[in-house]
């Protein structure tokens, strides 16, 4: 995860903290290497520049230069700010509180991993919550969709709600919810239709689908290898449909970081989940500290 972004990083600091004195010239100088690095990495501009900013001011302003170590506290403060770009020290979790069933609304574009995220979670919440889930797609577009979640929840043992063909996502939803109602199923998860661009019936459908469904969680799942684009397609998204979070899928093979490191800043939601692979129980709640101390080895 975020090889080449971390090879960068860690060739700039290992010289830091090898120096015993640093001059103001060489924390500039060494956050140029960084500035070149993030942007390689598909870090989107505005998020590089404040980040480059928030560093130079502090290791510059304070005593950091006259340290003993001073080096170390510069690399201290780069990874401070580097949690703060990923989201900061809390680890986002889900709202799990409300009154049953607790409806997880997950979106995202086609092919973004939406189906097998939504396993994964019914997954983590049946053997790491204790709770009892539903799940049912909603997705009529791409053909055998609901026939995938039904072979995965098979797989995982969480329950499906039964296909009917011809019904469309909001009618869908209805009967989903009664059949969460009649199971006593704490949690439904919701796979709603993917498309391959955001568009105007994709809008539509998402928020006919979220009227009948009053969903806690409204999660967007994007592919992290698609970087900024990942990011763009989450600002589109949270201006039409309420997100709680971010689910980032594809980490295990991301060597950049872009989107992860550009999310929080450019579209203000929480990344809740990373995917880590293709099996089923390849996801992690996504713990800005851990990301960060990956990233500086
Ligand atoms: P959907 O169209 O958004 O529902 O996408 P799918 O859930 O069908 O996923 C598309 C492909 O991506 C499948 O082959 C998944 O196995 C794969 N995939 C999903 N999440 C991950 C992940 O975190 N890592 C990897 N390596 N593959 C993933």
């Amino acid at each position: 995860m975020f090889d080449s972004l971390s090879d960068r990083l860690g060739t700039v600091f290992d010289r830091l903290r090898g120096r015993g004195a640093l001059s103001e010239q060489d924390v500039r100088d060494a956050m140029r290497e960084v500035r070149v690095a993030l942007l390689e990495a598909d870090v989107a501009l505005p998020v590089v520049r404040r980040f480059i900013d928030a560093v130079t001011e502090k290791a510059i302003g304070q005593d950091v230069l006259r340290s003993v170590t001073p080096g170390q506290q510069v690399v201290k403060i780069v990874d401070d700010e580097l949690v703060d770009m990923l989201g900061g020290t809390e680890v986002e979790g889900l709202t799990l509180d409300a009154k049953p069933p607790v409806v997880i609304m997950m979106v995202g574009l086609q092919g973004s991993g939406k189906t097998t995220t939504t396993a994964k979670l019914g997954k983590l919440l049946k053997e790491k919550h204790g709770k009892k889930a539903l799940m049912a797609s909603l997705d009529v577009n791409r053909p055998a969709a609901q026939e995938q979640l039904a072979v995965l929840g098979e797989q995982i043992s969480v329950a499906t709600l039964p296909i009917v063909q011809g019904q469309q996502p909001v009618d869908i939803a209805r009967r989903a919810m009664d059949a969460a109602k009649l199971q006593a199923a704490d949690i439904l998860l919701l796979d709603t239709a993917g498309r391959l661009h955001v568009d105007e019936a994709l809008m539509a459908e998402m928020k006919a689908v979220a009227s009948v469904s009053t969903p806690t969680e409204v999660l967007l799942v994007v592919d992290s290898l698609t970087g900024q684009d990942a990011v763009n397609v989450a600002q589109s998204f949270s201006g039409e449909v309420p997100l709680t979070g971010v689910v980032l899928t594809r980490m295990d093979g991301d060597a950049r970081g872009g989107a992860a490191l550009s999310m929080r800043y450019v579209t203000g939601k929480p990344i809740k989940f990373a995917g880590t692979g293709e099996k089923l129980d390849a996801i992690e709640a996504f713990d800005p500290k851990r990301v960060a101390g990956r990233i500086l080895g």
